[in-house]
C-alpha cells in the first residue's frame, strides 16, 4: 500500500558545529563524522525524493556548512527540481560560500538567531563574535537577493528581547522571523530547568507577537511556535506521524521526525540498504504511528485525531514513559499534569545548561 508523498525532506547533512546550543534538537548521541553519508550517497537520495515526489529539501544538520559537498548537492537538488532551502548558523556564510551557493541555485536560506544582544547570544551559541558574523551573513543574503528568513530561538534566557528580535528582523529585511519557543527534545530536555519561560513571560511574548503581527501584516510574516508546556492540545507534530516529512539522518537513518532515535524498540531503516520509496511506504518505522488506527482512547474517538494526528510520540515517552500514550501536552491525557510539575520545577533556576558539544 502507498502513502501520499511526503512534501519535504529534512536532509541532516551532519551533526558536526562549531556552536554549543544548550536547546539544540540534535540527539544526545551524535553521530560521528566518520559515519557520515558519503557525496553518492546524498545525490541518489535527493533523486529518489524528487522521483518519490517531494517537494522541498531542508539542507540542515548540526552545520550544514561544515560539509564540503554542499554546494555539489544544492546544485543537484536543484538540478532536480526540488526547493532547496538551508538551514544554517552563518557563522561560516562568507562572500565566496554565498556565490557558490546562489551559482547551484539555492532559493532559500534560513539564519538562526541564538539572540539580539550580541554578548548574550555568542553566550547562548558558544561562540566568540557568532552574533556578528550571523548580521553580516544576513545582510549578504539580502543583497544577493535571496529570500531570507531569520529564526530566533526563544526561552527563559532571552524572551524579554523578543521585541527587539523582531526588529532585528525588520531591519534586516528579511522575508520572513520566526520565533520559535524552544521545543524539548534531545539537548533541550536535559536543559529544561533553564529554558522553560514562565507563564508571564510567555503571554508577554505572545501579545508582543500578535501586535507586530497586526502591524506588519502585508509586509512580512511572522511564524510562532509555542512551548506545548502551557498547551491544553498537542501541536501536530510533523504534520503527523509519516505524512509530510521524511527526515536523514547524518549517518543515513530514515526517521519521521528528527527526534525519533530516543524512542525504543522502532528500527529505523537505512538509506544505505532500502529505498525511500520502500522506507516511506512500507517500513514498520514510517508506518507504525501513521494514521489512527494506533491510537489509544480518548484520542481514538476525538474529534481532533485528524487535526493533531494524537501529538508528538517522543513526547509521550519523555512525559508519559510511553511513546504509544496520549501526548501529555492534551489535557485529556492522565499525564498532562506533569507539564505543570515539569514548570514548576524550572521557575528560578540559574541558567546554567549543558552546553551541546560534538566530540
Ligand atoms: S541549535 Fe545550535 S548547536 Fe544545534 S545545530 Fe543549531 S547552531 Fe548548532
Ligand atoms: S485526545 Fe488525542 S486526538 Fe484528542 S485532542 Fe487530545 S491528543 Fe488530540
Amino acid at each position: 500500500m502507498t502513502a501520499p508523498p511526503p512534501m519535504a525532506l529534512i536532509a541532516e547533512l551532519t551533526h558536526r558545529c562549531p556552536l554549543q546550543c544548550g536547546y539544540c534538537s540534535n540527539p544526545l548521541n551524535l553521530d560521528a563524522a566518520k559515519s557520515e553519508l558519503a557525496t553518492e550517497d546524498w545525490l541518489r537520495i535527493l533523486s529518489e525524493a524528487a522521483a518519490l515526489g517531494v517537494l522541498q529539501v531542508h539542507f540542515t544538520g548540526g552545520e550544514p556548512m561544515a560539509r564540503r559537498d554542499l554546494v555539489t548537492l544544492v546544485a543537484h537538488a536543484a538540478k532536480c527540481g526540488l526547493y532547496t532551502n538551508l538551514i544554517t548558523s552563518a557563522v561560516s556564510l562568507t562572500d565566496a560560500a554565498l556565490a557558490a551557493l546562489v551559482g547551484a541555485g539555492i532559493d532559500h536560506i534560513q539564519i538562526s538567531f541564538q539572540d539580539v544582544a550580541a554578548a548574550e547570544a555568542d553566550r547562548l551559541g558558544g561562540y566568540r563574535g557568532g552574533h556578528a558574523r550571523k548580521l553580516a551573513a544576513a545582510r549578504r543574503v539580502r543583497e544577493a537577493g535571496v529570500s531570507l528568513t531569520a529564526n530566533f530561538v526563544v526561552h527563559h534566557q532571552n524572551v524579554e528581547r523578543v521585541e527587539a528580535m523582531i526588529a532585528l528582523g525588520e531591519a534586516l529585511g528579511v522575508d520572513r522571523i520566526e520565533i520559535a519557543h524552544v521545543q524539548y527534545y534531545g539537548w533541550a530536555l536535559v536543559n529544561r530547568a533553564a529554558l522553560l519561560p514562565t507563564r508571564d513571560q510567555l503571554d508577554d511574548c505572545t501579545a508582543v507577537v500578535r501586535a507586530a503581527r497586526t502591524r506588519l501584516s502585508g509586509v512580512l510574516t511572522i511564524d510562532y511556535v509555542v512551548p506545548d508546556y502551557y498547551a491544553t492540545r498537542p501541536k501536530a507534530c510533523m504534520g503527523g506521524w509519516g505524512r509530510r516529512v521524511i527526515n536523514i539522518s547524518p549517518s543515513g537513518k530514515a526517521l519521521p521526525c528528527h527526534a525519533a532515535e530516543s524512542l525504543p524498540g522502532l528500527a529505523f531503516p537505512s538509506v544505505r540498504e532500502a529505498s525511500l520509496e520502500a522506507i516511506w511506504n512500507r517500513s514498520g518505522a514510517f508506518t507504525r504511528f501513521r494514521g489512527t488506527d494506533w491510537m489509544p482512547a480518548p484520542c481514538r474517538t476525538c474529534d481532533q485525531r485528524e487535526i493533531d494526528w494524537g501529538g508528538c510520540r517522543c513526547q509521550a515517552l519523555a512525559i508519559a514513559g510511553d511513546m504509544g500514550a496520549v501526548d501529555p501536552a492534551c489535557s485529556l491525557s492522565p499525564d498532562h499534569h506533569r507539564m505543570a510539575e515539569a514548570v514548576a520545577e524550572a521557575s528560578g533556576d540559574s541558567g546554567a545548561m549543558t552546553p551541546r558539544r560534538h566530540a
